[in-house]
C-alpha cells in the first residue's frame, strides 16, 4: 500500500530554432529513462527529464542527502511540499547498520518507512565503509568492515549491496565500488579501478537476475573511479559502457583533492559516457561549483554541504555567504537573502536566526537548513533555465566573475 502522490506534469520551454532533443529511450528492461530536453551547444551542459517509478525529475538536479532516511532538521512535508524536492539520497551503509534492510523491507520499503512519495537514490555504502569504518579489509570478493556503532563485523559484496538496496526499494541503486583515498599511486589506483569494474560487472549480473523476477523497477548505476588519473578515469568509463546501464555515476571526488582536479576527472569521462544516459557526480559541491559540473555534462549531484553548513551557522545566499553568529547581524532586520522566497526568508530576520543559533535552539537548524537547501535548488533552477533558454555560457561567465569567496 504505497502512497503515490500525484506528480506534476512538466512544461518544456525550448525556444524555436535552438537545438533541442527528445530522445526518451525505453525498453522492457529499462528501470528509469532519461529524456534530453536541451543541450548547450557551447559547453554541452544538458537539461533533461529523468523518469523514475516515483515521478519525473527535472535535471540538472541537486539531491538533498537524507543519511539516516531523514534530511536533518526537515520533515518530508517541508521537502516535498514546501521545497519541491523530487529525489532524495539515502545512505546504504547507515541504514544497513541501523535499523537494518530486513526491517525496512518488512516495513514496506524505504518510501513507506520514511513516508517519502518521490524518488530515492541510495549509494552502495562503499564510500562510508572507506571513510567511517575503523577496520576494513578489501579483497576481490568484497569488503569486510567493523560497524562504527558497535564494532560488529560485516561484509559487503557487489551482490549483497544490490540486495540491500532492493530491500530498501530504491529507485536508483549504486554498485559497490572502492573509493581510494587521495592521494594514491597510479599503480594502486589502477588495481583499485579494475576491482571496481569487476564488482560493477558482478553487481550488474546480479541486478539483472533480480529484476527478471521482480514486479517493481529499480535502476543500478555503476561508478567511474580511477583516483585523480585521467587515463584511468577514461579506461574505467569505457569498461563500464559495456554494461549498458540506465545511468552512470562518477565517484571518488571530494576526497581532499584540489577542486580543479575534481573538474578534470569529470571532464575525462565526458566524451566517453553515453550522451542519452544521466550522469551523476557523487558528493559535490559548493554553490559556485554546481554550474561548473553541469558545464562538464553532469546531470545529478548530491552533497551534505547545504544541510551540514546550515547547522554550523554557514548560510549560502545569492549575495555571498552569511555567517550568522557574526555580531554584525545582531540587530539586522533583513532576511538571510532578500532574493529568496523560502519560508525562513519570508518570515524571519537575521537577528532572530542569530539569536536562535547562539541559544542552541532546535528551530534554528530547521529554518537554516530549509533556506540552504532552497538556495541549492534555486541555483539548479537558474542553471536549467539558462540551458533551456540558451544563455548558459553567459550564466557561467557571470558565476565565474563572482568573488571566489562569494558562497
Ligand atoms: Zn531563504
Amino acid at each position: 500500500m504505497r502512497k503515490d502522490w500525484p506528480v506534476k506534469s512538466h512544461t518544456r520551454h525550448v525556444p524555436q530554432g535552438h537545438r533541442a532533443h527528445s530522445t526518451r529511450l525505453q525498453s522492457d528492461l529499462t528501470q528509469i529513462s532519461f529524456e534530453l530536453v536541451a543541450e548547450c551547444p557551447d559547453t554541452g551542459a544538458r537539461a533533461g527529464l529523468l523518469h523514475t517509478p516515483h515521478g519525473t525529475i527535472e535535471t540538472p538536479v541537486f539531491m538533498p542527502v537524507g543519511t539516516q532516511a531523514t534530511v536533518k532538521g526537515l520533515s518530508q512535508r517541508d521537502l516535498a511540499e514546501d521545497l519541491g524536492v523530487k529525489i532524495l539520497l539515502a545512505n546504504t551503509y547507515h541504514l544497513f547498520l541501523r535499523p537494518g534492510h530486513e526491517l525496512i523491507r518488512k516495513m514496506g520499503g524505504l518510501h513507506r518507512f520514511m513516508s517519502w512519495p518521490h524518488a530515492i537514490l541510495t549509494d552502495s555504502g562503499g564510500f562510508q565503509v572507506f571513510s567511517l569504518s575503523g577496520l576494513r579489509k578489501i579483497n576481490d570478493e568484497g569488503v569486510i568492515f567493523r560497524s562504527h556503532l558497535n564494532g560488529d563485523l560485516h561484509t559487503f559484496t557487489p551482490e549483497s549491496t544490490v540486495d540491500v538496496q532492493l530491500a530498501f526499494g530504491s529507485d536508483i541503486c549504486m554498485v559497490l565500488d572502492e573509493c581510494p583515498e587521495y592521494p594514491v599511486t597510479h599503480e594502486y589506483a589502477r588495481q583499485s579501478m579494475h576491482r571496481t569494474v569487476r564488482w560493477a560487472q558482478q553487481a550488474d549480473r546480479h541486478h539483472r537476475l533480480r529484476m527478471a523476477e521482480s514486479a517493481t523497477r529499480h535502476a543500478l548505476f555503476p561508478i567511474v573511479q580511477g583516483s585523480m588519473f585521467p587515463d584511468l578515469r577514461a579506461e574505467c568509463a569505457r569498461a563500464l559502457l559495456d554494461l549498458d546501464t540506465d545511468g552512470y555515476a562518477i565517484g571518488g571526488l571530494s576526497v581532499g583533492e584540489p577542486r580543479a582536479l575534481s573538474m578534470e576527472m569529470v571532464e575525462a569521462t565526458r566524451p566517453i559516457l553515453p550522451r542519452h544516459k544521466p550522469r551523476y557526480a557523487m558528493g559535490v559541491g559548493m554553490p559556485l561549483e554546481l554550474p561548473e559540473y553541469v558545464a562538464r555534462g553532469v546531470d545529478m549531484m548530491d552533497c551534505v554541504l547545504p544541510s551540514r553548513n546550515a547547522r554550523n551557522g554557514y548560510l549560502f545566499t545569492s549575495q555571498g555567504r552569511v555567517i550568522i553568529k557574526h555580531a554584525r547581524y545582531k540587530d539586522d532586520e533583513r532576511p538571510i537573502d532578500e532574493n529568496c522566497q523560502c519560508y525562513t526568508c519570508r518570515r524571519y530576520s537575521r537577528a532572530y536566526l542569530r539569536h536562535l543559533f547562539l541559544s542552541g535552539e532546535i528551530l534554528y537548524a530547521s529554518l537554516a537548513t530549509r533556506h540552504n537547501v532552497r538556495r541549492y535548488l534555486d541555483i539548479m533552477c537558474e542553471i536549467r533555465h539558462a540551458i533551456i533558454s540558451f544563455s548558459f555560457p553567459e550564466y557561467l561567465r557571470c558565476v565565474r566573475s563572482a568573488p571566489s569567496d562569494a558562497e
